[in-house]
């Protein structure tokens, strides 16, 4: 049988353990749900104001839609 002070301690210890898995599992969730659009250079037509991204992280790239080339947007 646990006494008082080693209860506390003992779901103390139980409950950073819940959190900080959660977080992490979370924080790994997060990583994997966004790690396709990291690689993802966006452009901004100055001809037809469309808005388009390539995967491959490149400073200007031809409009899908009037071949204009365009700079890649920096935010
Ligand atoms: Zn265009």
């Amino acid at each position: 049988m646990l006494d008082l002070f080693s209860s506390v301690i003992l779901f103390c210890c139980f409950t950073c353990v819940i959190f900080t898995g959660l977080g992490l599992y979370y924080e790994r969730r997060e990583i994997a749900r966004y790690a396709g659009e990291r690689g993802k250079a966006t452009f901004l037509c100055v001809r037809c104001d469309r808005i388009y991204s390539v995967d491959v992280e490149r400073m200007v790239c031809s409009c899908p839609q009037c071949g204009w080339d365009n700079v890649r947007l920096k935010f």
